[in-house]
């Protein structure tokens, strides 16, 4: 049983690498972040095996024993319910339809919550405003798109079936040059993860470069695969250049018009945008681009209060918690959750 001497843990399987953080009963962290490799992709058990390893580091940075831990945080990128994994994972053959949650508890000795990576992040993001006590919505372009909300006090909001917030699946109103909806990695045509991804990137890259206007530019010197050229993009745009700054402009247009949609549903207050962006240098630029695409659909009240036109209703904000996040949140959600101090 939970104890004062207790700890808890988050563990964020991503992957390629699982992140750790351990949090006191004063929901102080100790102990520098773990970091080990994930192995997702040789069954469970291989991950369960460094899930081990990621909490005799945190133990022992900590300096404490490893069966003071008295609860664990877990999430997966993947959709899960009551610590089953679904499905559409991008994990090995066997996690899907295992109770993970289960498992682990059942290896480890201790109580397991689990949830999906974009809940994880947006706990994470909650926990690390302690000033903040609204709702919190996390939208995270990365190699998809993720998102989570967090409701105020601090619990997540999962859904029925764990898949609330599937905010890379919204539909979009726009159509491609050639009048076409984007497919996305689901199956369905015109997700928002279409247009606002690393994958879109590649699209809108290979796109752009086939036009006779950019027929000079240093992207379509050389034969190298679109998809390493997507990873450039950044540091091009980070230097001004036209092309990446143009598909940039784009993606966080479509992204603000997407989430005053999101926001006319969850009224969150605030909202957080997560993801790589947030350690680039022209991220200033890239939030005017989404609040462009907000302002085009968000009525003002979402902007702006009626009663006092100074007080601004829907606050935008970049992520804190930078790639531990989620290991953070779900820190915090077993101590929520299994403290009994
Ligand atoms: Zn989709």
């Amino acid at each position: 049983m939970a104890n004062d001497a207790s700890y808890f843990a988050g563990l964020d399987i991503g992957g390629t690498t699982v992140k750790a953080v351990l949090v006191n009963q004063l929901a102080e962290q100790v102990g520098p972040l773990a970091e080990v490799r994930s192995l997702v992709k040789n069954g469970y058990e291989a991950t369960f095996g460094q899930l081990d390893n990621a909490l005799d580091q945190l133990a022992t940075g900590a300096g404490i024993a490893r069966s003071a831990i008295a609860g664990i945080g877990l999430d997966v990128p993947a959709p899960s319910s009551d610590g089953v994994i679904w499905g559409r994972a991008n994990l090995g053959e066997d996690w899907v339809g295992t109770d993970i949650r289960g498992k682990l508890a059942a290896r480890t000795g201790v109580p397991v919550h689990m949830t999906n990576d974009g809940n994880a992040a947006a706990l994470g993001e909650y926990a690390l405003r302690p000033a903040h006590s609204g709702s919190l919505l996390l939208v995270a372009p990365g190699t998809g798109l993720g998102g989570g909300f967090v409701l105020p006090g601090g619990s997540g909001f999962e859904g029925a079936n764990g898949l609330a917030l599937e905010v890379g699946h919204i539909s979009v109103p726009f159509r491609e040059d050639d009048g076409e909806l984007p497919l996305c990695s689901c199956g369905l045509k015109g997700c928002l993860e279409a247009w606002v991804s690393l994958v879109a990137l590649r699209r809108r890259l290979r796109l752009e470069l086939a036009k006779p206007e950019w027929a000079d530019h240093a992207l379509n010197a050389g034969d190298t695969p679109v998809e390493e050229k997507a990873f450039k993009l950044r540091e091009f745009a980070e230097q001004g250049d036209p092309l990446a700054v143009q598909i940039f402009k784009q993606q966080g247009f479509v992204l603000g018009y997407c989430i005053a949609d999101m926001v006319r549903s969850l009224d969150p207050g605030l909202v957080v945008i997560g993801g790589g962006l947030a350690e680039t240098s022209f991220r200033d630029l890239y939030m005017t681009w989404i609040q462009e695409g907000f302002i085009e659909r968000a009525w003002p009240v979402y902007r702006h209060s009626p009663l006092d036109p100074d007080q601004v209703t829907t606050r935008f904000e970049w992520a804190i918690g930078g790639d531990a996040a989620a290991a953070i949140g779900m820190a915090y959600t077993a101590l929520e959750r299994f403290s009994i101090g």
